[in-house]
This record gives structure tokens, sequence and C-alpha cells, in this order.
């Protein structure tokens, strides 16, 4: 009967209610958890660098600064806390944004090639206390141009060059190289020969605080945000990025860019010459 019909009509409609309010409560359970192991995350990122320096200070408060030597000592290690937690905070602030969507890119057109020289100026030193020498790779001496965010290159070139003087050895080897393919793009890629990474970690390498080593690579500074942040700047190009590594032999990371036409095409319009 049409009542029967109609009853039946309305017990699926609540079904199907029921069901996707099911859905939107999971949903947001699984944002909560994700916010709540964030936070996790961020305060015990910030704790130890916070306590670093809380140290100091107590000691020098303690009496320690009487001593000139131990008082320009100990300010300069709570200084570099400080510095640790500013560069934390960028970081988080940098995530946050491209989460969010909230980061404008502001493409040009640059020379890569010019772009690497100067990463490499900046982090030779930095290479050199571990002894490791940094190569760049090229068949062409030639500019190579690329439309892309320069800031924002500069910062995935930056991370993967840091990361790979970070996770490198001693008397190790970094080697940027790029391939300018036939059609429109280019790889840049950054090869090291230091410590490698399991096969069982590179699916969750690019999530945000992942780290293989927990306490090594704290040791080594860093937020545990550079990979994420590198993989979010890549996509947010709608580039994409790879990364191939064996334990104990080394890593390469790479990623592309889109070239910029050598001929520009020129629009003769309607005009009839
Ligand atoms: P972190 O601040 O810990 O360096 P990243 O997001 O930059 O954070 O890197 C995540 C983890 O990936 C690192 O903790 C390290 O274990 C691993 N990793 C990144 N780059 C390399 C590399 N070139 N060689 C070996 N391990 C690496």
């Amino acid at each position: 009967s049409p009542v029967t019909t109609d009853m039946r009509t309305l017990i699926k409609e609540v079904e199907k209610f029921a069901k996707n309010r099911k859905k939107e409560i999971e949903t947001l359970k699984i944002r909560e958890d994700y916010r709540k192991e964030f936070m996790g995350n961020v305060s015990h990122e910030l704790k130890t660098p916070l306590f670093t320096v809380q140290g100091y200070l107590l000691t020098l408060l303690d009496g320690a600064m009487k001593d000139k030597k131990i008082l320009k000592k100990y300010l300069e290690r709570a200084n570099k806390g400080v510095e640790r937690l500013i560069y934390i905070v960028k970081d988080l602030d940098m995530i946050t944004k491209l989460e969010v969507g909230d980061l404008n890119l502001n493409y040009t057109n640059f020379d890569i090639v010019e772009l690497i020289q100067s990463v490499f100026d900046l982090y030779e030193m930095k290479a050199a206390k571990k002894k490791i020498i940094l190569t760049f790779d090229m068949h062409y001496q030639e500019p190579i141009m690329v439309h892309a965010d320069k800031e924002r290159i500069q910062q995935v070139l930056s991370n993967l060059v840091v990361n790979s003087i970070k996770y490198g050895k001693e008397d190790g080897t970094t080697e940027v190289s790029i391939e300018d393919l036939v059609k429109s793009k280019v790889i840049v890629r950054v090869t090291d020969n230091g410590e490698g990474i399991a096969q069982s970690h590179i699916p969750r390498l690019f999530e945000r605080f992942y780290r293989v080593d927990k306490s090594g690579s704290r040791k080594e500074g860093g937020s545990g945000l550079g990979l994420a942040i590198v993989k979010h700047i890549i996509e947010a190009h709608h580039e994409r990025i790879y990364v191939e590594s064996d334990y104990r032999v080394g890593s390469e990371f790479s990623f592309t860019l889109e070239k910029v036409k050598k001929f520009p095409v020129v629009d003769l319009g309607t005009e009839t010459v």
C-alpha cells in the first residue's frame, strides 16, 4: 500500500541521514586527532630549546655570571637556543600558511643555475665544517630560465642541500644537477652519499615532524618540517618531487620545474600583413 511505501522511503531517508552524520563525525574526529597531534608535536619541538635557554639563564642567575668568561659563553649558548626557537616558529608559520593555502606564489622567470650557485655560496662553510664538498654538475654553462616563485624555490633548494649536509658523512659530497628535458620541464636533483634512508621510512618522509632517527635528527637542529615544506611548495607549483634512497649509501631528492619557452609565441593578431 502507499502508506508502507512511504514508511519505507522515510526509513531509507533516515538511514541515509544517519550514515552521512556518522561520516561527518568521523571526519571531524580525524581532524581533531590531527590537530591534537600537531599541537603535541609543536609543544614538544619548542620545549627542548626553551629548557636549554632556561637552563643557561638559571645557572647564570645562580651565580655563574660573576665569571665574565662563563657569562659570555652561556649567553651565547642561550642565544643559540633562541635562534633555534625563532627558526622553528618560522617553519611553523610557513607550514601553516602552506596548508591553509594562504601563500601566494610570486611567479617570475629566473635562472635556476644562478640560484643553485647562490644556495651553494650560503652553505659552503657549513659543508666545509663536515669536509663535505658541494658540486654542481652541469652540461651547459648557459643560464636555464625557469618560471616559478624564486624565493620559495630557493627555500626548497636550501632545505634539500642543508639536509644533505646534515645527514651526509664526513668527507662526502653533495651534488646538484639539472636535467634539461626536451619538453617544457627541467629536473633538479640533490644527491648525497650520506647515511641514506631505509625503505620503510620513505612513505612517511614528507610528513611534518617525521624523523627517521628522532634523537639524532633533533641534535642536528631543524624542526622536522623541512621536507613537509619542500613538498608543499613543489605541489603548490603543480610540480613533482621524488626521493630515492638506500640506507648507508645515500639519497637523491629531485623535483621538476617549468622551463621558460625559448621562443615566445608572437601573437600576430587578426591584421593581415
Ligand atoms: P629535520 O629537521 O629533522 O631535518 P626534515 O623534514 O628536513 O626534518 O627531514 C625529515 C627526516 O628525513 C630527517 O629527520 C632525516 O631523518 C631524513 N632525511 C632528510 N633528508 C635526508 C638525507 N639527505 N639523508 C638522509 N636522511 C634524510
